[in-house]
């Protein structure tokens, strides 16, 4: 089972997507690191810098974020903005690339439309249902300092925290 942001997804990888997503991952903050706690700062120069990718989880505090929209497109969005949420909500299990093996259910407004800046500069707008709206609002809460983590049930994040608590092993 491969856990991607926000969602999860049961799909087998091959050797080749096995590796990628090994390197991939070692680039990602993981908890708890404290650059996952802190806001981003909005984006100003729309540059080549930029356009290279930056996010809190890579431990460049900007407030950019790249991800999917429909099946077959994704997008850069910076300093992205919530501006509309459904009254719909829905719970479901979220993995994250910095929690790894741990999901917790989140309860989310089913749609949303978010608004933000392209990588070039200009203001874009998405109306965003199940998963991709979900996705999105897991991403926008990075940028504040905000996990899945402070999203649950007190229960879950109980369970998760004595989970991720560094064991000690004696002998
Ligand atoms: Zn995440």
């Amino acid at each position: 089972m491969a856990e991607i942001e926000g969602q999860v997804k049961d799909e087998e990888l091959d050797a080749e997507q096995q590796a990628r997503r090994q390197l991939a991952l070692a680039q990602i903050r993981q908890y708890p690191d404290a650059a996952l706690k802190m806001a981003a700062r909005p984006v100003e120069e729309f540059d080549d810098d930029l356009r290279r990718l930056a996010a809190t989880q890579v431990g460049v505090l900007q407030r950019l974020f790249v991800f999917q929209v429909a099946e077959d497109e994704t997008v850069a969005l910076a300093n992205p903005e919530i501006v509309e949420r459904g009254e719909e909500t829905t719970v479901e299990d979220e993995g994250c690339l910095s929690i790894q093996g741990v999901l917790l259910p989140v309860e989310r407004p089913a749609t949303i439309a978010i608004e933000g800046r392209d990588e070039h500069g200009a203001e874009v707008r998405y109306e965003l249902e199940e998963p991709y709206s979900r996705v999105a609002q897991h991403e926008a809460d990075h940028l504040d300092g905000v996990l899945i983590l402070d999203r649950t049930t007190p229960e879950a994040r109980r369970e998760a925290l004595g989970n991720l608590r560094p064991r000690i092993v004696i002998g």
